[in-house]
This record gives C-alpha cells, structure tokens and sequence, in this order.
C-alpha cells in the first residue's frame, strides 16, 4: 500500500488526511484546532471512531506531534500504512508555481516569498512544511490553491490597472480553490452523461464548456473549456467574487477609500470585509443551514442575504456562460453546492433561456456519488447538464503528490 498523508495548514489550525489514492479511501482525518490557544483540541477519526484531546497545544510543531502520537495509539499505524509522500495544500503559488512541485528549501523559499500577497494563509503553509519536513522523512509535496489558474487567458486574468503599478506589486487575478475546480471539471469530463453528450453531439472533450460552483464558507465560480481553467471568480486574494459565509466578493473598490477616509483603519476595512460580511453581514449567520432555517421563520434580513447571494451566482453563471460562448455543463460542489437543494433550484431558476432546469426530484435526491439532476435524453438531448460533483480536495492533493513524485 501507498498512502499520502495530506496536511492543510492553518493559522490556527492543522487539518490532515490519511489517504490511499488508489481507491481513493481516507484511511484517517482529523483536525487540531485553537493551536496557541490554552483551550486547544484534537479531533482524530478512524473508520467512523472519533478520539479527542482537549488542551493547550503550542504550535503547529506541538500539534503534528501530537498527530503523530494519535496515529500510533489509536491507529492506523503510520509506519505501517506505507506513507510515501506528504502532500502540503499551499493557498499561494503566484507565478511561480502552476503546478505541485516535490519540496526543498528553494520551493520553502519561494512560499515565503509570496506571503505578501497572501498573508493570511502563506505563513500557517510555511509553518506547516517546516514542522512536517522535521518530523515525516519522506518527500514532501506542495499543491497550490492557484495552480489551475496559473494560465488564465491574458484578458481574464488582467485587471484594468496602470500596467506598472500591477506589475511591482504583482497584481493580477490568481484565483483560488483550483485543487477542487479542477478535481471537479475533471470528473464532470469523465462522467457517462458527459462523454454520452459530447459523443451524440460529434464533439471531441476539447469542447466541452462547463461552470463549476465551488459552494462551501467561501465561493468560486470557474469556467472550464476542454479541461483549461479560462476565468474565474477569486482574485488577488479570495475575496473577489461571489457572496460568502464571511466575505462580500465583488465591491466598488470606492467602498475601501470611503471607509478609511471616514475612519476605520486598512486592518478594519479588511476585517470587514473577509470576516464580517457576506451572508454574515446581510442575515447574521455565515452558514447556509441556519440562513435557511432563519428564513423558513420569517427572517427578511436571511431572505435579503439569500437573495443576493444567488442574484450574484446567476450573474457570473450567465456572464461564464458568455465567456465560454455556450454551456455545456453547470457543476455544483462542496457543503453549499453538494447538499442545498433550494440553492441549486434558486440558481437556475431564471436561466432558462440558457436551457437550464433542474428536475425536483432529482435536485431533492442525496447521494455521495456525481450525479446529473435536469432532464436527461430523450426529453432534452441538447441542452446543457447540471450536475452535483461532490469534491474531494484530499483526494487531489493525494493523486497529485503521487503524480509528481512519479515524474521525477
Ligand atoms: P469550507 O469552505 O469550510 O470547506 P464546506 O465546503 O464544508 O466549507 O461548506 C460549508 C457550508 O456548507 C456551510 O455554509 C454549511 O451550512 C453548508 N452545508 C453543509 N451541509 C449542508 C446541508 N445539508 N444543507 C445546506 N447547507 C449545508
């Protein structure tokens, strides 16, 4: 057996997978949580059985430790599972990496070197490496968040910016999520229903126009032809784009010169805008399950924050649309996309002049596999599919870290 252990490093938080890529089983997972904080928490969880450790966990060094020793007292041995590579999720590759690359202090290096532009998330992805390269003697392997994204066409990834300007501070549209949106496409290319539509239409899977919904606390949409990334939501950083658990997405940048200059610090403004806005700062919860019981009570503050949120979704779905010069596939993935029924209805409700629909029962069906939820053939041979792609961004990073160690 070849396992990956899959690590996703968070300011306060390490999250990790044991994964076996082949068949793609997550052996373990588990999470530290509040690391630095008195009131730390470990989550392990092995085949449906769950250990947690409660208390104060230093750093991210105390809290892969820690990882360790509750993989050798409740299993599964890592020294027996065969972990070959440890796959690290990096949020910022910038223009330096459009691919998973195997680390060494060079790679550390140039992660460091992007953490102005992600300053968020880069410093936790350094951290993590560092601690992991100590401990874990196997390979290491770093998947950027951005890499799909790395070739956006010119026109997409452009902002219009003094050119100069744009070029010192390194400003451009990077895009984020890209392990799961292209995890994603690529299954929606893969699925029956597509090769079978592709195969009737006489067209090769170079053609093939999808918009994948990544719905989870934060959002992205993306444009896919024939595999290549060519727009998407996210930006500079992951606030561009669609409505979020926390974030706003897309403001008049005005927005950001009129708070400060009526008093609230950068620091603020950047507060407020990642962590206290979107259906947070609309309807009071950034999470879809309680927005949406809060509307079923008559909220009118969640029923605005809903609104805008799908007003927003069927915008870039019809402006995507535009880009790729038709659609083929509308793809919905992670906890929003996968599991909210009312949402998926909502989005293309209104976009059925570009052939869109969803069948009730369809939409309302569970189901841990991809599935195609509008009317299929013979009823509506021609028009595009919408489909529900649950994601596995482990699963990616696994693969990849394999695929990449196997290049060498
Ligand atoms: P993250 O970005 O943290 O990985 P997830 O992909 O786990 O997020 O998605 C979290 C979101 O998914 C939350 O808003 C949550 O309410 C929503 N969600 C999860 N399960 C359901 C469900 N059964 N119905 C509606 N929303 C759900």
């Amino acid at each position: 057996m070849s396992t990956v252990l899959v690590l996703n490093s968070g300011s306060s938080s390490l999250k990790y997978q044991l994964v076996d890529p082949a068949p793609g089983d997550a052996l373990a997972a588990g999470i530290v949580e509040r690391i630095g904080e008195a009131s730390g928490r470990a989550s392990h969880e092995v085949r449906g059985a769950r250990t947690v450790r409660e208390g104060a966990v230093a750093d991210h060094g105390a809290a892969l430790r820690l990882v360790l020793e509750l993989f050798e007292e409740t299993g599964p041995s890592l020294g027996e599972a065969g972990v070959v590579a440890v796959g690290h999720r990096v949020v910022h590759g910038g223009t330096s990496f459009s691919a998973p690359v195997v680390v060494d202090d060079d790679v550390v290096a140039a992660v460091r070197d992007l953490i102005p532009l992600a300053p968020l998330h880069n410093p936790a992805n350094v951290t993590g490496i560092e601690v992991a390269r100590e401990l874990l003697d196997v390979p290491h392997v770093a998947v950027f968040d951005t890499a799909f994204f790395a070739d956006l066409p010119a026109p997409a990834a452009t902002y219009a910016i003094d050119r100069g300007t744009a070029a010192e501070h390194g400003i451009r549209r990077y895009g984020f999520h890209g392990t799961s949106h292209e995890y994603v496409s690529r299954a929606v290319a893969e699925h029956p229903a597509v090769t079978a539509k592709l195969a009737a239409e006489g067209r090769g899977p170079e053609t093939l126009r999808q918009v994948v919904l990544h719905l989870g606390n934060g959002a992205s949409a993306s444009a896919v032809l024939g595999g290549r990334a060519v727009e998407t939501s996210m930006g500079l950083t992951p606030l561009e784009g669609l409505v979020m658990g926390t974030r706003s997405g897309d403001v008049d940048a005005g927005i950001v010169f009129h708070l400060i200059r009526s008093g609230l610090s950068p620091d603020e403004v950047d507060t407020l805008l990642n962590k206290r806005s979107g259906l947070l700062g609309l309807g009071g919860v950034n999470d879809m399950r309680e927005l949406t019981r809060l509307i079923e009570s008559g909220d009118d503050d969640a029923r605005l924050a809903l609104d805008v949120y799908l007003h927003r979704l069927r915008k870039y779905v019809g402006a995507y649309a535009a880009v790729l010069g038709g659609i083929d596939v509308l793809a919905f993935t992670a906890g929003v996309g996968e599991n909210a029924a009312h949402v998926r209805a909502g989005v293309v409700e209104g976009l059925g002049f570009l052939g869109l629909g969803v069948v009730p029962d369809l939409n309302a069906a569970r189901a841990r596999e991809s599935r195609v939820i509008s009317p299929t053939e013979p009823e509506a041979p021609a028009r595009p599919l919408v489909m529900v792609v649950p994601t596995n961004e482990e699963l990616a990073i696994a693969r990849q870290s394999l695929a990449v160690l196997a290049a060498r």
